[in-house]
């Protein structure tokens, strides 16, 4: 991957960005790159000092000023309780201050400024689920033609975007970053820091209930990065959404222009006869009105029918973008699952292991538990919590477990707080009792090892924090 130098940052430009003093004045400089970590960044760089609920980034400062760094965003607080002898000692050392009331308010500012003076496209991807999957499918397309900023791993939130922008390059033509949230107001100041050209909700699922209350908040929260999209930008939204109109409506009241992708006929660009392999999907993608031809057939290296709705997202993104049938047809084809994203690894004897581990949510639980319920071999599920639920846990597990036993498993293995209520699901469905496996990673790795047979396909799902990819790796290991 080739990778291009940040825009450099003159004392000047930080003083415009953040709105503030330099202290004290000293002779301006440039410094080469913003650095939020004290363990990675280079003494040249100019460091913002970070508060979290569990850090506070001003711990670094006085070390890294003995090391050699020579710039640093502080709050104001953290300046004037300097004692006079260190401050007095700052013109020799040729050290600047940049204070500020808040220092994550000021890498957003930063980030601002960086994405407004390189001269880049941005796509901006929120949505519940699909949000790295569609980011990956964009860049795969998009970077056959251009140079692509791209979100790493998965920062995505009041730290991990404006650390994102802050990379841009003067040789960076197009920005595709990804957007989480997990309370209101968050994608509001996200979108003003990344003003998006183009704007992907990819689908609005009962995620962050905790946060937000109803799926409708969800729906509501998401849709705060609709009117941060630039003057002649374009929304892009997901027509097979069941809070489609909650975003319509605010898109028509805003005068935003929008473009619909779905499977259901009135969706512009549509996906029509999805055909599910064994390891790969085919669908034909329709977009009427385009010249010549209106119509490829697109295929993706997973079985998840999930997929489909973030390829025809960025499908439309590519199509707006200029992008021709074939380049897209080729970009997709080129799509290969992030790693813990419906991610299919073959250990041996036939035996596909689906590494789903990342995360999960309802959304992208159904989706899960939907993709295997195809498979006609042996097939179990491996499955933890849904953590951030709030209230509404207990119920939405019970689904879980009522989905799990209509997908066609031969057993089941539960892990986490909330496994009483999967199995609950799964036995009201008619589930066998002696099917179901309740216990701890090595319990049940212990279990799912006597269990497996040949051409058997294990799905390993849960969230971020039920550790799931333990199992998948023992599993691994174990074959
Ligand atoms: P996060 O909020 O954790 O960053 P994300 O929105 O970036 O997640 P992905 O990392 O692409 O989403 O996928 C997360 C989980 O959702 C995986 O289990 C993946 O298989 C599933 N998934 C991906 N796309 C969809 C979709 N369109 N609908 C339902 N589930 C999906
Ligand atoms: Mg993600």
């Amino acid at each position: 991957m080739i990778s291009f130098s940040p825009i450099p940052w003159h004392t000047d430009h930080i003083i415009e960005a953040l709105e503030t003093a330099q202290t004290p004045l000293i002779a301006p400089c440039t410094f080469p790159k913003v650095a939020t970590d004290s363990r990675t960044m280079a003494t040249q760089d100019l460091f913002v000092a970070i508060k979290g609920e569990t850090f506070d980034g001003h711990r670094f400062v006085k070390p890294l000023m003995d090391r050699g760094v020579r710039g640093f965003v502080v709050e104001s607080s953290f300046f004037q309780k300097l004692s006079p002898a260190e401050k007095k000692k700052l013109i020799s050392k040729g050290i600047s201050f940049f204070c500020v009331e808040n220092t994550l308010t000021a890498l957003g500012k930063l980030a601002a400024f960086q994405r407004n003076r390189a001269n880049v496209k941005v796509i901006g991807i929120t949505g519940s689920c699909g949000k790295t999957s569609t980011r990956e499918m964009i860049t795969t397309i998009f970077k056959q033609k251009y140079k692509v900023l791209t979100t790493q791993g998965n920062f995505n939130n009041e730290i991990g975007l404006p650390l994102t922008l802050l990379n841009l390059s003067h040789d960076h033509q197009w920005a595709v970053v990804e957007m989480g949230m997990n309370h209101s107001g968050e994608l509001t100041r996200l979108g003003k820091i990344a003003r998006p050209d183009m704007g992907i909700i990819t689908n609005t699922f009962r995620a962050h209930l905790e946060g937000l209350g109803s799926v409708e908040a969800v729906a509501r929260a998401k849709s705060e990065l609709l009117p941060c999209i630039r003057d002649k930008g374009l929304a892009i939204l997901n027509r097979d959404d069941k809070r489609f109109h909650i975003m319509e409506e605010i898109v028509e009241r805003l005068n935003i222009p929008h473009c619909v992708f779905g499977i259901t006929k009135d969706a512009r660009i549509r996906a029509q006869e999805i055909c599910q392999k064994e390891d790969s999907l085919n669908f034909t993608l329709h977009c009427p009105g385009k010249k010549g031809s209106d119509s490829v057939e697109i295929t993706l290296a997973t079985p998840a029918p999930a997929m489909v709705e973030n390829a025809l997202a960025a499908a439309t993104a590519a199509l707006k973008a200029g992008f021709s049938l074939a380049e897209i047809k080729k970009g997709l084809a080129d799509f290969t699952p992030v790693k813990g994203r419906m991610e299919i690894l073959e250990p041996g004897c036939g035996i596909k292991l689906i590494n789903d581990t990342y995360n999960a949510n309802p959304g992208s639980m159904a989706a899960a538990l939907d993709m295997i319920s195809h498979h006609t071999g042996p097939t179990i599920a491996v499955l933890g919590d849904m953590l951030e639920l709030g209230g509404k846990a207990p119920i939405l597990h019970k689904e879980v477990g009522q989905r799990a036993a209509m997908s066609g498993i031969s057993h089941l293995f539960i892990h986490g707080d909330m496994a009483l209520h999967v199995m609950e699901g799964a036995l009201e469905k008619g589930f066998p009792r002696e099917k179901i496996f309740i216990g701890s990673h090595p319990e049940l790795i212990k279990k799912i090892i006597q269990k497996l047979t040949p051409q058997m396909r294990i799905l390993v799902k849960g969230s971020r924090g039920m550790r799931m990819e333990h199992i998948v790796t023992a599993l691994h290991n174990h074959l």
